[in-house]
């Protein structure tokens, strides 16, 4: 079976509800007091906007709110799409890159990053961003808030900074699997250890349902859900297109993590 299909989403989806979990957005878990057991779906919209608009309508029939967050380059931006998901009542958030917009010069990222916000606040009160990793970049946009405190701009909650990875499992879509942080540079959190030691490491979606389909909510209390939309699709073009460049990727990330190991 293809995996990263929009059927292969849907039943991952339907396995986490039918296991216990309560589908919250970021903003919820940060102000709010949320049950035990949740799952953060967040969704990075690094291009291809519509394909997430896709994925947005699936949660909605099934009563689920997601996290999107939109970069402000025009491969992500595209106003139709973040009102229809906002209008769909899914959260909508700040993909921030500043830092390697203008290389590094963190007074430039930070009004960089002020005009950005107030430019998609237009569309939808944000109030959680999140880096986007740009593996390739030297620089990491996270090393803004070592100057600056998001806070002061009304963000409540940043998912590198503010969910507890102790208690919450992370799983992401980088490199298009499901044990990505082997080739990651950016996109992982230091629990992930941890949770490997536990057994909790997949590589396909179906390896994730299987598992899920045992109720696990003792073991994996939480999980934040990372997804890039852009590759998940039922059409055979499109999926063969996002398996062959991902590959691909792949090998040149992993020459970026060897060369930051050094
Ligand atoms: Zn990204």
């Amino acid at each position: 079976m293809r995996d990263f299909t929009l059927n292969q989403y849907r039943q991952l989806l339907l396995t986490l509800q039918q296991a216990g979990y309560c589908f919250i957005t970021m903003e919820q878990y940060c102000r709010e007091s949320h049950p035990q057991h949740f799952v953060i779906l967040r969704h990075d919209v690094d291009k291809r906007p519509f394909y997430s608009l896709r994925t947005a309508q699936l949660e909605h029939e099934l009563g689920i709110h997601a996290s999107y967050y939109f970069r402000v380059v025009p491969q992500s931006w595209n106003v139709e799409v973040i009102e229809a998901i906002r209008d769909l009542g899914h959260e909508i958030g700040y993909h921030y890159e500043d830092m390697s917009l203008v290389h590094g010069d963190t007074t430039r990222a930070v009004t960089l990053f002020e005009q950005h916000l107030a430019q998609l606040r237009a569309y939808y009160p944000v109030t959680t961003i999140c880096m986007h990793g740009a593996p390739t970049s030297a620089y990491d946009g996270r090393d803004l808030w070592k100057t600056y405190d998001y806070h002061t701009y009304g963000i409540v909650g940043e998912p590198y900074f503010d969910v507890n990875f102790d208690h919450t499992l992370y799983l992401t879509d980088t490199g298009r699997r499901w044990d990505g942080y082997r080739v990651s540079v950016r996109d992982k959190v230091p629990q992930q250890q941890e949770w490997n030691r536990q057994g909790l490491t997949f590589h396909h979606t179906s390896e994730i349902v299987r598992y899920m389909e045992s109720k696990p909510l003792s073991k994996v209390p939480s999980m934040m859900i990372t997804t890039h939309p852009q590759r998940w699709t039922n059409a055979l073009g499109p999926w063969l297109q996002e398996l062959i460049l991902q590959t691909f990727k792949n090998t040149i990330k992993r020459f970026y993590v060897q060369k930051n190991l050094k």
